[in-house]
């Protein structure tokens, strides 16, 4: 990969993305084989006056290890520790921010005990429920990236050898993120997030009641909105007052569905990885906010583990509107990977909502939240449904019918 490029992109993910400010302390989570990169980020880090880097490796071959081998009672007991290691700076002066860095295999657990992984990874979500508050809620700045693995880049480009895999994965990584020789990538994303805020004001402007979405695939939802809903989009602000950009790449406007009022068929349009294991072709019914019917060509009996993690599994936390034309869908390339493919299709979440995409949201209880329609669930599953035939319109509550989609573009 080009040396250049990839301090580009760790510099631009660090300064931009997590947007690290004088004297916090940056918390890395990294898989040990990105090891090169988390230590470019450090670098990066200090550089904008970071009082400290925390780098926290992970193993997934050594998690299939013990997911094979431990028994759950063992894996679902999280010890008050692993909580500590995140509050202990998140609370302390200066405060944290944190940058999560994926090289995933997508079949890291394939042919493991679902039911098992899923109790698992439920516990754990439980046991740092306080600490993953910090970032569902955007109290603090948080990121999200991924830099190719060999088992990733040899899923997405098949056939190839996994050197060669992995260098054309890099390339099309620096693309779809908007990275080159010539630009300064601050810039460039400057004006990118300028026209995706543009439509996100738009779309509060129009003051919604529910969204349309209908394609020749066989999607044919109706999506209230919560109340109070706003879109959200391109930068965030944390609690701290400082911006960041949760995903890197992002291409998405979102807000929270009503967790009752969403109604009709949708279709599966991109295959989707749950805890390590792929799940395509599916489609989905729901009567009044929730999941009453649903198949899947591909691992239907994940999905249906998916639905019943808990209560607000079957329903969604999550609308998302992404155009066709979006850098990732135009690469033709499937990711096999949420933090890419969702910025190639809209997509709706099973799970949890962002307390960010009400009014005022990140002060409210949860109570509050339900009763606004906003949802809650220990999972939050993106999975893409937009199509370059898709047609959106908007209901707004003063009668109107707008369109807000055509043909898979924006077309407000
Ligand atoms: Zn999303
Ligand atoms: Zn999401």
């Amino acid at each position: 990969m080009d040396k250049n490029l990839m301090k580009k992109y760790a510099e631009f993910i660090v300064k931009v993305g997590v947007n690290v400010g004088p004297g916090q302390t940056l918390i890395i989570q990294s898989p040990v084989e990105a090891a090169f990169f988390a230590r470019a980020c450090a670098e990066a880090a200090f550089s904008a006056g970071a009082a400290d880097v925390v780098v926290k490796y992970s193993d997934e071959q050594l998690t299939r290890v013990r997911m094979e081998k431990a028994s759950e009672e063992t894996l679902c007991d999280v010890k008050p520790h692993v909580l500590r290691s995140y509050l202990d700076y998140v609370e302390s002066e200066g405060g944290a921010c944190v940058l999560n860095i994926h090289a995933d295999d997508p079949e890291a657990l394939a042919g493991l005990d679902a039911g098992k992984l899923n109790r698992v990874s439920l516990a754990r979500r439980a046991a740092l429920e306080p600490w993953r508050k910090y970032t569902m809620n955007d109290l603090i700045q948080w990121c999200v990236v991924a830099i190719p693995s060999s088992a990733w880049a040899t899923v997405v480009f098949p056939g190839m050898e996994p050197q060669a895999a992995v260098e054309k994965l890099w390339q099309l990584i620096f693309e779809v993120c908007r990275i080159d020789a010539d630009s300064d990538p601050v810039a460039v994303w400057k004006e990118h997030t300028a026209r995706m805020s543009e439509n996100r004001d738009k779309l509060n402007a129009l003051d919604l009641e529910s969204i349309h979405m209908t394609s020749a695939g066989g999607t044919d939802l109706v999506v209230g909105l919560a109340d109070t809903h706003t879109w959200e989009g391109a930068a965030s602000v944390a609690g701290n007052g400082i911006p960041f950009i949760p995903n890197i790449p992002t291409e998405e406007v979102f807000t929270a569905p009503h967790r009752l009022h969403v109604d009709g068929v949708v279709k599966g349009t991109k295959p989707y990885v749950y805890n390590g294991q792929l799940i395509e072709g599916f489609s989905v019914t729901f009567k009044d906010g929730k999941v009453v019917a649903h198949s899947a060509e591909k691992n239907d009996e994940l999905l249906a583990q998916l639905l019943e993690s808990d209560e607000g599994a079957a329903h969604i936390g999550e609308i998302a509107l992404v155009p066709a034309s979006s850098p990732i869908n135009r690469s033709g390339v499937l990711f096999y990977n949420t933090l890419f493919d969702e910025n190639a299709a809209c997509h709706i979440a099973f799970g949890a909502g962002y307390p960010g995409t009400v009014r005022n949201g990140i002060n409210l209880s949860k109570d509050e939240l339900l009763a606004l329609g906003v949802n809650d669930s220990a999972i939050h599953e993106d999975v893409m449904v937009g199509s370059a035939d898709m047609t959106i319109t908007g209901l707004c509550k003063d009668g109107r019918t707008v369109t807000i989609f055509e043909n898979g573009e924006w077309a407000l």
